[in-house]
């Protein structure tokens, strides 16, 4: 159950309601908006009227939430989150673009490859140190070195940094390292990990399970919302496919609107491992920022022959230039700009 309350209501008249509901032994969840509240009412409100609420002259509005997430829900939030990561806010009018290698794999590709990016507009630095890989004979990630090189590359370049936790362990040391969490698609139902990421405040970015639906989705991000973290965004990284032959996943586009219907979540939108393939990696990002996608992630390298992971899908410093190029007059057209850099502060 949700309740609005009327523009001008004040400190004083919120307390009363929450007051309310935990005499009734329901938990409140308060999001304060531009101008008036949103309360989430959670717990057994099957049998509670709407009018236990209503009756109150500043509440505006009260709605049963039928589906199973309730925080997730556009109607907990119907504004829209915006999140914020140090100087930058992903959700509000401007698209944001992350981009970097896949994997950090040394100090001096991690550094060639940030300042690219940066010189091309990015204003987030991915770049995996723990790496969930289908083989374990495969490169595993440089674990905490490579979260030193990224706080590296983070200071000198002033970008905030995305980075994947695997695990608590990992998820312990990153926190001084990095600024946005990023949960892979195979650690999307990992529920055990997901409670630990709700008692922490840093922003999540909770990536679609290969076969994931929508709605097992967003009750993975209720996980984290509901163990009181509220910085979540969700990463739409393509679905299993049945045709192999010419990409590696399916870039579910259509996930985009439906999202923006069903939550206030920001969505991330990531052509490189929703395609699997340089070429097709440009068209997906301008069409998933064209669907509505709040933020891109898009993996780059300058020697993909050498790379430790994902080289046939990272775009080359040059084509991730002209990729930016285009996202920008995207932007003109759609009036959601991409976001520069000089909005950003340096953080040294
Ligand atoms: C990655 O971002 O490099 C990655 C492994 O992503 P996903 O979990 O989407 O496969
Ligand atoms: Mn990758």
């Amino acid at each position: 159950m949700v309740i609005v309350s009327k523009k001008s209501s004040t400190v004083e008249q919120l307390a009363e309601i929450t007051h309310k509901i935990e005499k009734l032994g329901l938990i409140a969840h308060v999001v304060k908006g531009h101008q008036q509240y949103t309360i989430s009412v959670l717990g057994k409100t099957e049998k509670i009227q709407t009018s236990e609420f209503s009756m109150f002259p500043f509440v505006e509005n009260v709605v049963r939430i039928s589906k199973p997430f309730k925080l997730a829900s556009i109607l907990s939030n119907p504004d829209g989150s915006k999140i914020k990561v140090k100087n930058l806010v992903i959700g509000n009018s401007h698209v944001v673009v992350m981009a970097g290698p896949c994997s950090v794999e040394s100090e001096d590709q991690t550094m060639r490859i940030a300042r690219a990016v940066k010189a091309a507009g990015a204003t987030v630095l991915r770049g995996g140190a723990f790496k969930p890989r289908s083989s374990p004979y495969s490169f595993q990630g440089m674990g905490l070195k490579g979260l030193e090189i990224l706080k590296m590359a983070s200071e000198e370049t002033g970008l905030p940094v995305i980075s994947e936790a695997m695990d608590l362990e990992g998820l312990k040391m990153m926190m001084d390292y990095v600024d946005i969490i990023q949960i892979g698609a195979r650690n999307m139902q990992n529920f055990s990990l997901l409670k630990e990421l709700g008692k922490i405040d840093k922003p999540i970015m909770l990536k679609r399970g290969m076969s994931a639906t929508i709605e097992e989705w967003l009750m993975s991000a209720e996980y984290i919302l509901a163990g009181g973290n509220r910085n979540v965004l969700l990463c739409e990284r393509g679905i299993r496919t049945f045709d192999t032959q010419y990409s590696r996943n399916t870039l579910d586009l259509n996930a985009i609107p439906i999202l923006k219907s069903l939550t206030h979540l920001p969505i991330v939108v990531d052509p490189s491992h929703g395609t699997g393939y340089r070429n097709l990696v440009a068209p997906m990002a301008l069409a998933g920022m064209a669907a509505g996608g709040d933020a891109l992630i898009i993996e780059v390298h300058d020697k993909p022959e050498e790379a430790l992971s994902d080289g046939p899908q990272a775009l080359l410093p040059t084509d991730f230039e002209v990729l930016m190029k285009q996202l920008v007059g995207m932007g003109d057209v759609l009036n959601r700009p991409v976001l520069k850099e000089s909005t950003t502060k340096k953080a040294a």
